[in-house]
């Protein structure tokens, strides 16, 4: 099937963009393409206009501002997997990145266009949420902050006006020396979406105890979630698996968990618990290898 006719406009700016949205309720903004194609493809979407904001000059950066990596909304994802910055320091963002998506759409998709896509089983949506980054948009002309844990509102929604446009994500750098990270998640093919993820980011002191954690579930539940009392009960202590078992199962056990095709809210609860232990075990070790 072909997408319905549409217009077209490349804006020069980001308030460009916004003006154009303003002006049609029908119009969206494309960034990738790599979600917002498909969709129009199978005529699931209908946009009047499209409105390309893929090479707005600007728009596509990463940068480093000390406490925070900014990453520009139109990003490309295999910048981001690649940049040497990003390895550096936001060690969670990068070791999830091959995990997005293929090569092929890692090629195209932004990051912004993840963020506001905003897929519970999303890896950036997760990071972004576990990590407590803070997104900015514009619209009508200012910008406006808000917390990734306020952006994300259920599947596919989230507070961002229909006017505005996503211009960057600001994730928060650890400056300890001894950061290490976990992933894992569960799904049917490699690079298909999750059906359960877990994050986890953890500084260790120099006996290899915790001082600090971060870590979040995606794909259970409606938004990614963010499992601060685990967080808060590793500090000051080194990796017991029993113990962190325990203590994800509590911190699972009230959790309203999806239910779809392809897993039960059984399931994603348990699998979800596992994935967190994997993730924190992976962190603890990640961590104890820096020097
Ligand atoms: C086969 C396949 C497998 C995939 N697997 C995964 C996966 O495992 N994990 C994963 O996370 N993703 C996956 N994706 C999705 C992929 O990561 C997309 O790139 C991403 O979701 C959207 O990014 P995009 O830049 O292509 O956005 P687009 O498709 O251009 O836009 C997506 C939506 O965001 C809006 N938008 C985009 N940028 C902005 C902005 N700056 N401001 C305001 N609105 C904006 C658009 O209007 C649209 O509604 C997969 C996609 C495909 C095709």
């Amino acid at each position: 099937m072909k997408p319905a006719a549409f217009e077209y406009s490349r804006p020069a700016d980001i308030d460009e963009a916004c003006a154009l949205l303003a002006a049609d309720d029908g119009a969206r903004v494309i960034a990738g393409g790599q979600t917002l194609g498909p969709l129009m493809a199978m005529r699931l979407a209908r946009p009047s206009r499209l409105i390309d904001i893929a090479r707005i000059p600007g728009l596509a950066f990463v940068r480093d501002e000390g406490k925070e990596i900014v990453v520009g909304a139109t990003t490309r994802q295999h910048v981001v997997e690649n940049d040497p910055l990003v390895r550096a320091k936001l060690p969670l963002l990068a070791k999830v990145m091959p995990f997005v998506g293929h090569t092929a759409t890692r090629a195209r998709g932004t990051v912004g266009g993840s963020l506001v896509n905003g897929d519970p089983a999303a890896e950036i949506v997760l990071v972004a949420v576990t990590l407590g980054a803070i997104l900015v948009w514009r619209d009508g002309g200012e910008s406006q902050s808000i917390a990734a844990s306020d952006f994300f509102l259920g599947p596919m929604v989230t507070a961002l006006p229909l006017t505005a446009c996503l211009a960057e994500a600001r994730f928060p750098v650890w400056p300890e020396p001894r950061v290490g990270v976990g992933f894992h998640e569960i799904n049917a093919r490699q690079s298909d979406f999750a059906f359960v993820s877990a994050a986890a980011q953890i500084a260790l002191d120099a006996d290899g105890c915790c001082t600090r954690a971060a870590i979040g579930i995606g794909a259970a539940t409606a938004v990614p979630l963010r499992l601060d009392a685990v967080a808060d009960a590793l500090k000051g202590q080194r990796f017991d698996e029993a113990r962190v078992r325990e203590l994800a199962k509590a911190a699972l056990a009230g959790i309203e968990a999806m239910a779809d095709l392809h897993a039960s809210a059984e399931y994603r609860k348990r699998v979800a618990v596992t994935m967190a232990v994997r993730a924190i075990a992976d962190a603890y070790q990640d961590a104890a290898r820096r020097p």
